[in-house]
């Protein structure tokens, strides 16, 4: 029987077995057969993967160099394009829309010959904490199916949870991949702001939006970061640094890190109890094991919320004025000649609640008459959260937080109070406003059974840093195992 560990270990395997990936996409395809009920796909390209996968064997016994993902079997958020498949944003506006090219990460991922399974369910344009937004259904929780994968890369984060693929890609404006990375208790990055190519990747709030990854170990977010990484021309905000081999300095340094976190975020109310003890108790061990640890002021934690909301819904009602049923995707069937009536119906009835809510927020904040006290304000906030914090990784190396202040909602538990759903996003906008990177490494399980995650933080540009910490992290501080993929 197929196992999967990790993509070093699959290469091993597939040296010494000439139908390795065939036998791993058959694997993975009865899996995502097995475990349809979670909803995480919402296609699989069944038929193209075992084409790939077979083509990629032939190609393993002419002995040509292998790529670095050589058969590794990766699923995408359907906020990322892929050449000649349906793109959909999870919602009824773009149903039936095919991509005509490659997102650039994807691009790269081929280049390095993926195997891409399917494309995973989201929240509606990637808006949302539960996956309760996607217009086709909820995605379940694999550790328990009464609770939320959290979102709103829920599909993409479950794929890996429940073992349905061995990496997956999500987007993450807001947290959207650390967050259900947290409650599905597995690893989840987001990269610097500019460090991968977002072209390709379905715009929600530009100045904030940055592709992830998931994965069940260190060493495979390392593999995929550094394949999808390197630069290309179609994004100007993409930054030119040459790409690193991050998967071969991931080895123990021994080095001790010096690690800030926020006192008023670890005693914040909104804060589980367990996971605020649990937190605490990795920031002990740390101390007493030489790393430098202290808790610094930040005065600024209840502005960060309004802020990112402020910002975000800002930006999305402008990158959403695009889908107004000429273009693209769905079209009203109004026999209007009206073109406001036309723009009007066909948005009304293809946009869900929470996309809708947004664009009104956002058209709001940037009004004549509110734009200086709501936009204004929320970008100079924005510049003293940059501020603070380039002050912070003058003396620091790493900032750690917890990833949210709960484990996994029920399904529905927070769906008729935005707000406090808004709120939930206390730990992770921080990373977004900022453009820093950060991953969300499994720390723990509460009494409750869930998965609860440690979210750590280092200076732009500082991925290597960061992944090994997680990768101390994975060695020392956490007994991480995947405990429902079961491959
Ligand atoms: N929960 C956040 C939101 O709803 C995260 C979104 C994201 O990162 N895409 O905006």
């Amino acid at each position: 029987m197929f196992t999967y560990s990790s993509i070093s270990n699959y290469h091993s395997f597939l040296a010494e077995n000439p139908d390795g990936c065939s036998i791993a996409v058959s694997h993975f395809l009865a899996k995502i057969k097995e475990k349809e009920s979670l909803n995480a796909f919402l296609e699989v390209y069944a038929e193209e993967a075992i084409a790939k996968a077979k083509w990629l064997d032939d190609k393993r016994k002419t002995g040509k160099p292998l790529g670095k993902l050589h058969g590794v079997v990766i699923a995408l958020k359907d906020v990322i394009a892929y050449t000649g498949h349906q793109l959909s944003a999870s919602s009824k506006i773009l149903e039936n829309f095919r991509s005509i090219y490659n997102a650039s990460a994807v691009e790269k991922l081929l280049e390095e010959e993926a195997i891409i399974i399917g494309r995973n369910n989201c929240d509606e344009f990637a808006m949302g904490s539960t996956n309760e937004n996607s217009a086709f259904g909820n995605v379940l929780n694999a550790a328990d199916q009464t609770r939320v994968p959290g979102g709103s890369s829920g599909g993409s984060a479950v794929a890996v949870q429940a073992g349905l693929c061995m990496a997956s890609l999500g987007s993450d404006t807001g947290g959207s991949v650390r967050q259900p990375a947290g409650f599905c208790g597995i690893i989840g990055l987001k990269p610097t702001y500019g460090r991968i190519s977002r072209y390709g990747l379905i715009a929600y709030a530009s100045s904030f939006d940055q592709i992830g990854i998931f994965a069940n170990n260190i060493s495979d977010v390392a593999i995929v970061l550094e394949v999808i990484e390197r630069p290309d021309d179609f994004d100007s905000t993409l930054s030119n640094a040459p790409a690193r081999n991050y998967s071969s300095e991931l080895i123990k340094t021994g080095k001790k890190f010096r690690i800030a976190y926020f006192k008023e975020a670890f005693d914040h109310a909104s804060l589980d109890p367990e996971i605020r003890e649990a937190s605490y108790s990795l920031i002990n061990r740390l101390e007493e094991d030489g790393h430098l640890t202290k808790a610094v002021d930040f005065k600024y934690l209840d502005y960060i919320v309004p802020t990112y909301y402020v910002l975000s819904t800002a930006e999305a009602s402008s990158n959403l004025s695009r889908f107004d049923g000429v273009k693209y995707g769905y079209r009203t069937d109004l026999g209007s000649s009206d073109l406001t009536e036309f723009y009007k119906s066909t948005r009304s009835k293809a946009f869900g609640k929470e996309v809708k809510r947004r664009i009104l927020l956002g058209t709001f904040v940037l009004s004549a008459g509110y734009y200086d006290a709501y936009f204004t304000r929320a970008q100079k906030i924005r510049k003293l959260l940059i501020n603070k914090t380039n002050l912070i990784f003058n003396d620091f190396d790493l900032i750690l937080l917890p990833t949210s202040p709960s484990t996994a909602f029920k399904i529905g538990e927070k769906k008729s109070d935005p707000i406090a759903m808004y709120l939930s996003d206390i730990y992770t906008v921080y990373a977004n406003l900022t453009g820093i990177p950060a991953i969300s490494f499994p720390l723990s399980t509460h009494t409750n059974g869930m998965p609860f995650g440690i979210q750590a933080m280092t200076n732009r540009f500082k991925e290597l840093l960061l992944l090994q910490f997680s990768e101390l992290l994975a060695q020392k501080y956490t007994s991480f195992q995947n405990p429902t993929s079961g491959n």
